[in-house]
């Protein structure tokens, strides 16, 4: 069984169990009077998650009109190629930028191949092309018709150049992506403050684009996020704010990190030293698990911290790309 959570207005939030890892990356399908859409696919081996939901759901393949990712990093979009086979009516929405690597994907494989690894890939799942035929591009203001209700379309770079979110009018939630970084409800709950962290990877990262994208989201109207790491979360303006704050001082401190000099790759050490620091709040004395955290909150955790040497090198790789 898949593990489906109903969220407000006919939105299903679907653990999509990334490489067998619970409450770590989401799918969410949505319905409308016109069809059902799809947003973000995960990896291929999320796939058989995705058609079992689906069928949980009641969706009959024909049903789905939209494949929605907010950009082609393999844990949002990994899926596309082999979903866009068993949903043979869906329109394949990625942002024209990303669209390419969709259609041959041996850029984005070599790509990820470089950050991951082979094991790690192995375990993403294969990457299959997608028709180009099929493919409708994510551009600022495009809009997913499901009949009753339209998701809109806003282009949000800086996590990568190929970034878009999905905004929904009928419940003011905003699926977005990586834009508004990675979400751990469940530390949240457990020490009552909101627990993320910005997701600003090598090599993609540019810090005045995704400052933009950040600032959008903020003056807007949005009631909610939808996060794709993960579930749900609110109020928007707090956790956007909190994101805001946190780039805003990893930008600082990246920048003396590469003043110290030493070099590149010693300012990405002492950067990430930094942002796990940070992501233990000063609560946590240990960059271990906290005592009494197991289980999905052991793996939030890993999640939060584990993370934070690609996000450091971002930083400093577009750092030193833009100084002087
Ligand atoms: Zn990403």
């Amino acid at each position: 069984m898949a593990d489906i959570v109903q969220l407000e207005g006919d939105i299903f939030q679907v653990d999509l169990r990334e490489c067998g890892y619970e409450g770590r990356t989401a799918g969410y399908f949505v319905r409308g009077s016109g069809g059902w859409a799809l947003v973000e696919t995960g990896p291929a081996s999320s796939a058989g998650v995705v058609r079992e939901a689906a069928a949980q759901l009641g969706i009959e393949p024909e049903q789905l009109k939209y494949i929605a990712v907010t950009h082609i990093h393999i844990d949002h979009a990994g899926g596309l190629g082999v979903l866009a086979r068993h949903f043979p009516g869906a329109g394949l929405v990625v942002h024209p930028k990303g669209a390419r690597h969709m259609i041959d994907p041996s850029r984005l494989i070599a790509g990820a191949l470089q950050v991951w690894g082979e094991e790690k890939m192995r375990q993403y799942g294969d990457i299959v092309p997608v028709e180009e035929g099929r493919v409708l591009h994510a551009v600022e203001g495009a809009v997913l018709d499901l009949g009753d209700r339209k998701i809109e379309v806003w282009e949000t770079p800086g996590h990568s150049k190929n970034h878009v979110c999905y905004y929904d009018a009928a419940t003011g939630g905003l699926f977005s992506g990586d834009a508004a970084g990675v979400y751990s409800p469940g530390l949240s709950q457990r020490l009552r403050r909101p627990v993320l962290r910005p997701a600003t990877p090598a090599p993609d990262f540019n810090g005045e684009q995704m400052f933009s994208s950040l600032l959008r989201i903020a003056a807007s109207e949005i009631k909610q996020i939808y996060f794709t790491h993960f579930g749900a979360g609110r109020p928007p303006r707090l956790l956007v704010e909190n994101i805001i704050g946190q780039l805003t001082v990893f930008m600082h401190m990246g920048r003396q990190c590469l003043q110290q000099g030493g070099g590149a790759r010693e300012a990405a050490d002492a950067l990430a030293a930094v942002m796990r620091r940070y992501a233990r709040f000063g609560l946590l004395e240990e960059e271990d698990v906290p005592a009494g955290m197991d289980g999905r909150m052991a793996q939030e955790w890993d999640f939060m911290v584990g993370m934070t040497k690609l996000s450091a090198q971002g930083i400093v790789q577009y750092l030193a790309k833009t100084s002087g």
